[in-house]
């Protein structure tokens, strides 16, 4: 509602007081069906009255268009005049983020690269000439604002708060969601000490497969720190991938604790374990690994399943 009335009246950022819906059962006949009154924000200034008629005599449905009557009382007190440089309002001239606006915003801050304060810096730019006349700042939130946002949003998604049994929740709603006829599920393996959790689909086995009968399977491997906060007593985390070069497609993601060639060869095998009850046993491998000098990657590949993708790479 705040929205289309910003439309036509960008200078006052509303704040309702009242809302009232008519009950199908109410005995007042001439009532609107819906009645709103509400106030700028600011204090001294506007009041405006909203009002929703029936739609020939029944309520409107859902997603009908509707005609919203308004009518506001008073003046704006706080636009600036050319000649005026500042003025005083008791409240700020700024809406609170609420519902979808809420969401939407803390989903963008979460799953895009624009920092709260980028995306503060983008939004006043697009504020409107009668918004900053006015100093109407609902549409842009400060970046203190927006990380709050996130980080509620971010929370709201949580099944857990604590990360290692949140991985446990995923793991079953995985196994239940993602059926394989093989390999169920997409966290196959989940351990405290040290932590460690592997995650693959039949999916992504069954193309990494196919792959390799084609011959010209590529592995590129990598690592990289900051994907999960720390764990206390545990050493630092590390996130492993390892992507099929042809689509960038990841057919096994690994995070642990323990960076030793050792283990995550020891958690390679049980990848590979996986590929052989795709194979019916037979042993399949990619033309070439390509890892950077990582002496932990170079050795965790020094096993049974790659040994002559590694001389390749040698
Ligand atoms: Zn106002």
């Amino acid at each position: 509602m705040y929205g289309k009335f910003t439309e036509q009246y960008p200078t006052c950022a509303l704040k309702f007081l009242y809302n009232h819906i008519k009950q199908p059962d109410s005995r007042k006949e001439n009532a609107p069906f819906w009645d709103g009154r509400a106030v700028c924000r600011t204090g001294n200034c506007v009041s405006a009255k909203l009002i929703i008629d029936h739609i020939n005599d029944r309520q409107p449905t859902d997603q009908e268009d509707v005609v919203v009557h308004v009518t506001v009382r008073g003046k704006c007190t706080h636009v600036r005049t050319a000649d005026e440089l500042e003025f005083n309002v008791d409240m700020p001239n700024r809406r609170q983020l609420s519902g979808m606006q809420h969401h939407k915003t803390g989903d963008v801050i979460n799953t895009s690269a624009t920092s709260a304060t980028e995306m503060h810096f983008s939004k006043l730019g697009q504020l409107q000439k009668d918004e900053v006349a006015a100093g109407n700042v609902t549409v842009c939130q400060t970046p203190s604002i927006l990380s709050q946002v996130a980080y509620e949003r971010r929370m709201s998604e949580r099944l857990h708060p604590n990360a290692v049994l949140e991985l446990d929740i995923a793991r079953k709603c995985w196994q239940s969601s993602v059926v394989g006829p093989t390999i169920p599920g997409y966290i196959q393996q989940l351990g405290l000490q040290p932590f460690h959790v592997v995650f693959y689909s039949e999916q992504q086995v069954r193309t990494y497969v196919d792959a390799c009968k084609a011959g010209d399977a590529v592995i590129h491997c990598d690592a990289t720190g900051s994907v999960m906060s720390s764990l206390p007593g545990q050493k630092r985390l590390l996130y492993y991938c390892f992507l099929l070069c042809n689509g960038s497609l990841p057919v096994v993601d690994i995070l642990t604790t323990r960076h030793s060639g050792d283990w995550l060869h020891r958690l390679l095998l049980m990848f590979n374990s996986s590929v052989r009850r795709l194979t019916r046993g037979r042993v399949v491998m990619p033309k070439q690994v390509v890892t950077d000098f990582s002496y932990a990657l170079m050795s965790a590949f020094n096993g049974d399943m790659t040994i002559e993708a590694l001389y390749t790479l040698m």
